[in-house]
């Protein structure tokens, strides 16, 4: 039975509760994060914090712990969970206010760490790759609710999944409103051309993936050239290699987009270097 930390306190899973008039249930109004445990430590935890604190203050809510404090309430509730692989969720929610979007009228935010297995792909996938689709709904345009604040408001991806799901696939590539591949709606996209490595930059409107940066670092390591570029579904269409980095997926080929093979339609080299070298990197 998890045991879930909120505001300082473990509850059962089954007494860990938040309020209705919670802004983050009536209004998404919140942030969170996903981390991964591996061997019982939690995977760059510093650069998970940092990215919260962020997209905190992006919106105005004050996270009423320190980092350092932070830091301590996730290792503390993995130690109670004793998780040696697992997944956290860390929720910031606005708190329990008024049936207003005012958020001056809230006054508890909920720190919410929930400690739980990973639900992954199955390896299936991991060893032929994922089928994709382009969905039609469009990411969130920076000037509404930038993408790089990983909110509680999570429709705009819901409704591309939904999209994903309903053409028999599990992921979606996302445009931005300029028409240029974004991201999917859960993970950071990767092609491969002619030996480099190419992902969109973080103004093309996408969350900033930890996953995304650690699997950057292990290709400029190896010595891949890495590029953060302007991709259009035509720069997918003719890559080498495509896959998908996230939190839950880390690295996952993909094979096929929009019902076009992508190179040989077999997970490529490169993704499957990198996919070695990240399980390599989680588990030093
Ligand atoms: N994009 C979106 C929209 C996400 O929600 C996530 C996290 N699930 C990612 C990319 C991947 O980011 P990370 O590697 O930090 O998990």
């Amino acid at each position: 039975m998890p045991r879930i930390w909120i505001n300082g306190k473990l509850y059962d899973k089954a007494d860990a509760k938040v309020s209705v008039y919670d802004h983050g249930l009536l209004y998404g109004d919140g942030v969170f994060e996903g981390i991964r445990v591996y061997s019982g430590k939690v995977f760059r935890l510093t650069e998970h914090l940092e990215r919260l604190y962020e997209s905190a203050r992006s919106i105005w809510l004050e996270i009423p712990l320190t980092r350092e404090q932070m830091a301590q309430a996730v290792e503390d509730t993995v130690r109670a969970n004793n998780k040696q692989d697992g997944y956290i969720r860390l929720v910031i929610t606005r708190g329990a206010g008024g049936l207003g979007l005012d958020p001056r009228k809230t006054a508890d935010p909920q720190v919410i760490i929930i400690v739980d297995d990973i639900s992954m792909y199955p390896q299936e996938l991991y060893d032929n790759g994922l089928e994709i689709v382009t969905a039609s709904t469009i990411r969130n345009h920076p000037n509404a609710v930038n993408p790089r604040i990983k909110s509680l408001n999570y429709l705009n991806n819901i409704l591309a999944k939904i999209e994903a799901i309903r053409a028999g696939c599990l992921e979606a590539i996302m445009l931005n409103a300029n028409g240029e591949v974004a991201e999917c709606t859960g993970d950071n996209i990767f092609v491969v051309k002619n030996g480099e490595l190419r992902t969109p930059p973080p103004n093309a409107g996408i969350l900033d993936g930890i996953t995304r940066a650690a699997v950057m670092e292990l290709a400029t390591k190896d010595g891949i050239p890495v590029r953060e570029m302007t991709l259009t579904r035509h720069d997918i269409y003719v890559a080498d290699e495509v896959f998908l980095t996230g939190t839950a997926a880390e690295v996952i080929a993909v094979v096929k987009v929009d019902g076009r093979a992508v190179g040989s339609g077999k997970p490529g080299k490169m993704t499957r270097q990198l996919r070695e070298r990240f399980q390599v990197l989680v588990r030093e």
